[in-house]
């Protein structure tokens, strides 16, 4: 019992989120292409709102049963997995993203489709590791 209930605060089940907000991360909402179909079928660990990018799995595997392969052997997406859209087109819509994100000047970046920050540099690279793994999922058909 050495664990009082007003402990129990937002920034403590939280931790680092007071920390990110203070860096005032300039929202790029409008940089995160718009496909429902593969953010909600790479959640598969949590929710964006309390893991953030930890909530996705966006590891090759991952990506390839968002873009149609594999879906009897890789079944499991909290936010349920939905019908593939095309990952050739969504690969150059990120690669466009990254260089108009890596060409901001800010020293971090929100969106609030992870519901979580990034340095400009470390979004821009994670969007660009993400076209090439589709694109070896797009062009595996
Ligand atoms: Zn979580």
């Amino acid at each position: 019992m050495d664990d009082p209930e007003q402990d129990d605060s937002a920034e403590r089940r939280r931790p680092g989120r007071g920390d990110r907000r203070s860096l005032d991360p300039l929202p790029i909402d409008d940089l995160v292409p718009d496909a429902p179909w593969f953010w909600w079928s790479t959640m598969r660990n949590c929710l964006p709102g309390c893991c953030g990018l930890d909530a996705f799995d966006f590891s090759a595997e991952s990506v390839r049963h968002a873009s149609g392969h594999d879906v009897a052997l890789y079944p499991i997406s909290l936010g349920h997995r939905q019908a593939p859209g095309d990952p050739i087109a969504l690969a150059a819509e990120l690669r466009s993203s990254a260089r108009r994100v890596r060409e901001l000047d800010a020293k971090a970046v929100s969106a609030s489709q992870f519901d979580d920050t990034l340095s400009p540099d470390a979004m821009a690279d994670l969007f660009e590791d993400l076209a090439d793994k589709l694109e070896a999922a797009g062009s595996a058909n």
